[in-house]
């Protein structure tokens, strides 16, 4: 399972996971993760995979 916000991949059994309302499940590696989820966009984020992916595609 991929963390929701940064992308990096957490081991079973570690991290938080946090079902939304509209039934969405979300996976956190880190208590930072999770809040940043809730105030930033992870693709404006430096640390984030979604942001390093982004970068690549605009190198392309
Ligand atoms: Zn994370």
């Amino acid at each position: 399972m991929k963390c929701t916000f940064c992308g990096k991949e957490m081991e079973k059994g570690t991290g938080k996971l946090v079902v939304k309302a509209d039934g969405k499940i979300l996976s956190f590696c880190k208590s930072k993760c999770e809040k940043n989820s809730i105030i930033r966009n992870p693709r404006r984020v430096a640390w984030t995979e979604v942001f390093k992916e982004q970068k690549q595609t605009k190198k392309v």
